[in-house]
């Protein structure tokens, strides 16, 4: 009998395989492609909201700790699939020039950005005269996802299929899944989740997220760009532009609508020619208080659930996949705003 299986492997299916690895457990993972979302994301671990200047949710708890598991993540791989890259902010009019000097005074911000603005250089191509930095950093989400893919192949212990809930037989101390037997399953599904008959009333519903992806010779951006959008250097002379936010309709198709909105804001970031190579898109899964869920089923105490993780799963997703094995394995409470218990509460 392994320990656990996982069933996703984006973001949160990563997280706890990753931390799995680390205590030594057994375990197998099984995911198949339906779900695009980490596949596609830009990838962001930004601790600003940069709209409102306030610092992330819990930034102090997750923005260190990403950071460490990113980097020994691309070490174990053997990548640079992580990489710290400033954003550099558009800053059209006083009021958010003011704005920013105000953030720099919040203690909770000051550590990530510059107190000064920079005026803008008239060869960048970018259409704005200041520029405010914040210090970001950078997942190749896709290449490590498929990087660390390959590991789990080798090894054995990655099965690339839909996982069947019919098949699944629930003992008092452990599941049976086809010929194996776990002591534990975590459900990581994404949006994924609304076809799992045990968490699918938890409210977790989608949003897509479609981006751009454009070349440009005479763009010479080496920092990630932002304004109504981002632009993310992918090399090559090739970026990122997005993402958008849309409730319907949640499918893998990118949409028109999305690309409109998006060349439109790009005209008015960029000076210089381009031409649009891709569009590319994935479905958020989003929470009603835009927090993650995670914890244990009410009446199966063997299925887990690590969930919800909305537009912020490259900061978030990394501890939470610890926090969840602490809880399993050690009973250590969850936090009570992402615990699954808060969902439970009012129902
Ligand atoms: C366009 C876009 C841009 C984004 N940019 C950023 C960003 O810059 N920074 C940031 O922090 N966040 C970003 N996000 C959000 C982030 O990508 C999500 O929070 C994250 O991907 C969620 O990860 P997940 O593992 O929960 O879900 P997913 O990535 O959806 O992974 C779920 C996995 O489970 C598999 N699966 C589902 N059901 C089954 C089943 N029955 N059997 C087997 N496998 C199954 C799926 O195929 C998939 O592989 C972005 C999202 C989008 C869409």
């Amino acid at each position: 009998m392994k320990d656990i299986c996982i069933i996703g492997f984006g973001l949160a299916g990563m997280a706890v395989t990753r931390h799995a690895e680390m205590r030594q457990m057994s375990f197998d993972v099984i995911s198949d492609g339906s779900q695009m979302s980490s596949k596609v994301a830009g990838g962001l671990l930004n601790p600003v909201s940069v709209k409102r200047m306030k610092p992330v949710w819990q930034v102090e708890n997750f923005m260190d700790y990403a950071r460490s598991y990113y980097s020994d993540l691309s070490k174990k791989l053997n990548t640079e699939l992580f990489s710290e890259i400033p954003i550099q902010v558009y800053i059209h009019n006083t009021e958010q020039e003011n704005n920013w000097y105000e953030a720099y005074d919040n203690p909770r911000i000051k550590p990530f950005i510059n107190p000064k603005l920079n005026e803008n250089s008239s060869n960048s191509g970018l259409k704005t005269n200041l520029l405010g930095k914040i210090n970001a950093n950078l997942v190749t989400l896709d290449d490590l996802i498929a990087s660390y893919t390959k590991t789990l192949i080798e090894e054995n212990i990655f099965i690339s299929e839909k996982f069947n809930y019919q098949k699944l037989i629930i003992e008092k101390d452990f599941v049976n899944y086809g010929n194996n037997k776990y002591k534990h399953l975590i459900f990581c599904e994404g949006f994924g989740v609304s076809k799992n008959p045990f968490f699918n009333d938890l409210g977790i519903y989608g949003n897509k997220g479609d981006y751009l992806i454009f070349h440009s010779e005479e763009l010479k951006l080496k920092t990630i760009a932002k304004a109504k959008y981002f632009i993310i250097p992918l090399g090559n002379h090739l970026y990122k532009f997005g993402a958008t936010y849309q409730r319907e309709p949640l499918n893998h198709n990118p949409s028109e609508t999305a690309r409109k909105q998006m060349t439109e804001a790009l005209d008015k970031m960029i000076a210089v020619p381009y031409r649009i190579t891709e569009q590319i898109c994935g479905i958020r899964p989003t929470t009603r208080d835009r927090k993650p869920i995670l914890g244990t089923h009410y009446k199966y105490k063997n299925l887990h659930i690590l969930n919800g993780f909305g537009s912020r799963g490259v900061m978030t997703s990394p501890k939470l996949g610890h926090d969840l094995l602490e809880h399993i394995f050690n009973g250590k409470p969850l936090d009570k705003e992402v615990s699954i218990q808060r969902i439970y509460d009012r129902t």
